[in-house]
Parts: C-alpha cells; sequence; structure tokens
C-alpha cells in the first residue's frame, strides 16, 4: 500500500518534471533556426571546412551551439556537424546532457549523429534534407544502418571479441567507484 503510494507519488512528479522541461521545447520547427543551420552548412563548405552539413542547438529560444561538418579540414572523421554542434553547445552550457535543448540539423542525421543525438539527450530533433537527398549528392549512410543487424563476421569491419576478462575490471572497478559521476 505504502509502496503503490510512493510509486505513484513518484510516477506523477517525473510526469510533472518531464512536461516542465518539455515546456522549452521547441514545439514546431523554427524556420529561423533551420536557416541558420543551412547557413552554417554552405558557409563550412565554401570554407572548404568539410561537406554540406550544419547544425545548430537551440535553449530557450536562443542558439547554444552551432556547428558544421569539418571532416577533411581536421582531418578528424567523426566532426559531422551535429557532433561539432553538440560540443559546441556543450560546452557553453558547462554540461554533458542537452536537457531542455532542440537540434536543428540541416540533414537528416547519420547513424552516428544519432548515436551522438541519444548520448546527450536533447528534447527533439529538427531535419531538414533526408537521407535520399544526401545520398543523391554521394553521402549514402544507409551501409551503415545494414551493418547493423549483420553478425559480427559478416560485417565489412569484422568484430571480435578478445580478451573479455582483462576488459572486465574497470566495469567492475566503475561497480564499485564511490566518487562516480552517472550519466
Ligand atoms: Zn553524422
Amino acid at each position: 500500500m505504502c509502496n503503490a503510494f510512493n510509486k505513484k507519488f513518484i510516477d506523477e512528479a517525473a510526469h510533472a518534471l518531464s512536461n516542465q522541461n518539455k515546456q522549452n521545447m521547441e514545439k514546431s520547427c523554427n524556420s529561423n533556426f533551420m536557416k541558420q543551420a543551412v547557413d552554417a552548412a554552405i558557409k563550412g563548405m565554401l570554407a572548404n571546412e568539410g561537406g554540406p552539413f550544419g547544425c545548430v542547438i537551440v535553449k530557450d529560444g536562443k542558439v547554444v551551439g552551432v556547428g558544421n561538418n569539418k571532416v577533411t579540414s581536421t582531418n578528424d572523421p567523426t566532426a559531422h556537424a551535429e557532433v561539432t554542434a553538440i560540443r559546441d553547445a556543450c560546452k557553453n552550457l558547462g554540461s554533458f546532457q542537452l536537457d531542455g535543448c532542440t537540434v536543428y540539423t540541416s540533414c537528416e542525421p547519420c547513424p552516428m549523429c544519432l548515436g551522438a543525438i541519444y548520448w546527450a539527450r536533447p528534447d527533439k530533433v529538427y531535419y531538414g534534407s533526408n537521407q535520399e537527398d544526401a545520398a543523391n549528392i554521394g553521402f549514402d549512410d544507409q551501409f551503415i544502418y545494414d551493418e547493423i543487424p549483420l553478425p559480427y563476421e559478416k560485417r565489412s569491419i569484422p568484430f571480435e571479441q578478445c580478451g573479455r576478462d582483462v576488459a572486465l575490471e574497470p566495469f567492475n572497478m566503475w561497480a564499485e567507484k564511490e566518487d562516480k559521476t552517472e550519466y
């Protein structure tokens, strides 16, 4: 009885908190922010920083992070627009999470950026062009989605487990660590 009451109270509190967080969310696509993401894509491309992709991150109606693709200019295959924007926003906000933020990206995120977005936990993503549009100009990430369900040995980059016993050591230490920052 007592536990049931507590559970209900906690559920309601969590629901209220979640709604409160979502109040800051961009409720519909703001074309001005999408335009800023597209402008970042064009500016970066014209400066030969990388591919034609841009992203802005918005919180409380303000841009808190901007990014564009910088793969070729920084020799960084992970420097996609969404990743550079997430890094910029997290630095500016002094946080490793994007609570209450909305991502505006000029193109539908690739699987890597999709993962980065889920780790950063913004409230919503608006994307401009889509996967098919990107594939039409030579940026086809469908092959990565196709690799995910394959057995490890069948992937074009084979995955094989080794040294699990040794590799579990940091996990065991983490489980015991008392001053960890969970995320
Ligand atoms: Zn990406």
